[in-house]
């Protein structure tokens, strides 16, 4: 690789709620650097008080990160160092940040971290789930069909499922989960680090019985279990298969196209599928 003579990027965690989180290596980088790229400047800007400070500011988010990524890598090329950190956690896990990285790599851009927590793997870590493997989803699709393709390719995996939510869509998304699913060992984390912190060990049906009543509150991990060993030559059920294909058809497709397409993807008869359609 290139040898940089310029500045350099790097990522910053920063607490998922609690302050006393900040590492002193962390506190020492924001001091340090010559500026702070923030997913969100008034958010960042809080610590940075509570924290006495004062650094120049610039947003880095999903809606601006092409063309500000060119002009932060212009920047560090040109000799000035720069803190990368998103609202609270980890950068680039489910946050901005990953295009930023991947561009200074590609310029020879010198990029470092000061780990912080991860609200992903800190969720795991309490919620006493099976932790020896497991697969990070991030957030699901708010667009009906994404969602449901993201978690029938789910349908099969052993390890556990690590899932962000946010707490208005969690009684959805439990649903979703339970239909894909079916019933799970489920552990719900909220609050981590915050005075509410707590870890709900349930099952996926329990939990989508009762956040059907209940507003859930605050921020939450979803920790879904694998498949269960017992169960694991599962397959799609044909009604699994069939509201895949009833999603084409609200999309445009014919029912005999939709039946096809939901077939290839679950492995259950095309006819099989065509028929529970047409018998609607
Ligand atoms: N990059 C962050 C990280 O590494 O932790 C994640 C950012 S993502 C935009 C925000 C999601 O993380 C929330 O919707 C929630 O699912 C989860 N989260 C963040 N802080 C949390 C907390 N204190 N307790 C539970 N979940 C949290």
């Amino acid at each position: 690789m290139e040898k940089s003579t310029g500045g350099s990027l790097t990522l910053v965690g920063t607490p998922i709620g609690n302050l006393s989180d900040v590492s002193p290596r962390a506190l020492a980088a924001l001091h340090a650097c010559d500026f702070i790229a923030a997913e969100d400047t008034r958010v960042t800007l809080t610590l940075l008080n509570h924290f006495d400070i004062k650094k120049p500011l610039i947003s880095y988010h999903e809606h601006n990160k092409r063309e500000r990524g060119t002009q932060i890598c212009d920047r560090l090329a040109a000799g000035e160092n720069a803190v990368l950190v998103s609202d609270a956690g980890l950068p680039a896990i489910s946050d901005p940040g990953e295009d930023l990285v991947r561009l200074c790599h590609e310029r020879h851009i010198p990029v470092t971290i000061v780990p912080g927590p991860c609200a992903a793997v800190t969720a795991l870590a309490l919620s006493g789930m099976p932790a020896g493997r497991f697969t990070f989803e991030g957030f699901l699709s708010v667009t009906k069909r994404v969602r449901r393709e993201h978690l029938l390719s789910l349908q099969h995996e052993t390890r556990t499922m690590i899932f962000y939510e946010a707490p208005h869509k969690l009684p959805a998304t439990l649903r979703d989960m339970l239909e894909a699913f079916g019933d799970r060992e489920l552990a719900l984390v909220r609050e981590l680090t915050k005075l509410h912190e707590e870890v709900i060990r349930t099952t996926l049906s329990a939990a989508a019985e009762r956040f059907s009543a209940e507003a859930p509150r605050g921020e939450f991990v979803v920790i879904v279990g694998g498949v269960p060993q017992e169960t694991q030559k599962a397959t799609f059920t044909a009604e699994q298969a069939a509201a895949l294909a009833r999603d084409y058809v609200a999309e445009g497709m014919s029912a005999s196209a939709a039946a096809k397409t939901a077939a290839a993807e679950t492995g259950v008869k095309k006819s099989e599928i065509y028929r529970i359609l047409v018998e609607e």
